[in-house]
């Protein structure tokens, strides 16, 4: 599980991260259906990294939140010596 004491892998963070954005971005698609400014169904663009509105009068471009997160994880030096 660890690389070295206390330094927890690269891969092993790497594969707890993408199926987190995954659902974030499948989340994502499921609310942002419709504009938010003139109600028309969107389209997604991008290979669905954003949608578009088709309405000739919007157009609005949406893109998915992002939100600046820090995760910690805190590990007794007991645990870790084993
Ligand atoms: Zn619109």
């Amino acid at each position: 599980m660890y690389d070295t004491v206390g330094t927890m892998s690269v891969q092993l963070l790497y594969n707890w991260v993408w199926p987190g954005q995954a659902k974030a971005l499948l989340e994502w698609h499921n609310v942002s259906r419709f504009c938010g400014h003139c109600g028309e169904k969107t389209v997604p663009m991008e290979a669905g990294r954003r949608k578009q509105c088709p309405n000739g009068s919007c157009k609005k471009r949406i893109y998915p939140r992002v939100d600046p997160v820090c995760c910690l994880l805190f590990l007794s030096v007991d645990l870790i010596k084993g």
